[in-house]
């Protein structure tokens, strides 16, 4: 799946609590239109628009050298709200700081609320979690694949940025996938580790468990559920980046 005619909209001065950034905003037209549904849409769903926008910041020079990105799903909940289901303000967070420390990064924000599901799907799946599901199984039970999310949009954006090697911000092997298989080099991965509170734990074990995400401070008390899962990483090792593809077979249960 691809983009056509991805083109900046937009962009301005941004100071913000963490230093100056440019705001920029991009639009792309999907070539053909998303299926994130496995089963018809439920009733009141929005159909996918073909048109996503994006917005990136971006700080200093991103040019010299292969600057430190972070490809950041937008998560109403937790980034506006604060919310602690889940650890996206931390992680958004950790990304502005660093990209500040180091004085010069991109922060890509991606309009995918509830990893592609939509806002009010995703209130719907966390009410199926209060009823014990956990994240995976609740986007499952509402018909959704697991992760709905592309990266297609970020890297073509990089590469109007002028950017095409990156030291990405994630724990997520799947994103460093699939920006390598868009053209984008990631010459290294920089841990998205945020500090656990227990009103996320069971999500970020889910992730870890179900998702192929990476817990650079494993803990010893791995449960044994993460051995057994096709995808789980290789805990406490440092794995290269490329190599940790999360399997097809999760979003075709
Ligand atoms: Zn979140």
């Amino acid at each position: 799946m691809g983009f056509t005619n991805v083109k900046k909209i937009a962009e301005a001065d941004f100071p913000t609590r963490w230093g100056a950034f440019r705001i920029l905003g991009f639009e792309g037209t999907l070539a053909e239109p998303r299926a994130i549904r496995e089963q018809p849409a439920p009733a009141g769903a929005q159909p996918a628009s073909p048109i996503e926008s994006l917005v990136a910041l971006v700080m200093g020079d991103i040019h010299s050298a292969p600057p430190v990105v972070r490809i950041h799903s937008q998560c109403l909940t937790g980034d506006v709200f604060g919310s602690l289901r889940c650890d996206c303000r931390p992680q958004l967070e950790l990304a502005m700081r660093r990209i500040a420390q180091e004085g010069a990064g991109i922060l890509l924000y991606e309009k995918q609320e509830g990893r592609g599901i939509g806002l009010m799907a995703k209130l719907k799946a966390y009410e199926l979690q209060d009823q014990g599901l956990d994240t995976v199984e609740a986007n499952v039970e509402l018909g959704y694949a697991a992760d709905c999310r592309e990266y297609e949009l970020p890297a073509e954006v990089l590469k109007l940025l002028g950017v095409s090697q990156v030291r990405l911000i994630t724990n997520n092997p799947e994103k460093v996938a699939a920006l390598e298989s868009a053209g984008i080099a990631v010459v290294e991965r920089v841990s998205a580790e945020v500090e656990p509170k227990e009103s996320f734990e069971r999500y970020l074990r889910t992730k870890v468990e179900k998702m192929g995400h990476i817990q650079d401070s494993a803990p010893d008390s791995t449960p044994d559920s993460a051995q057994d899962s096709v995808n789980g990483p290789a805990q406490g090792s440092a794995p290269d980046p490329a190599s940790n593809l999360a399997p097809d077979s999760l979003t075709r249960k």
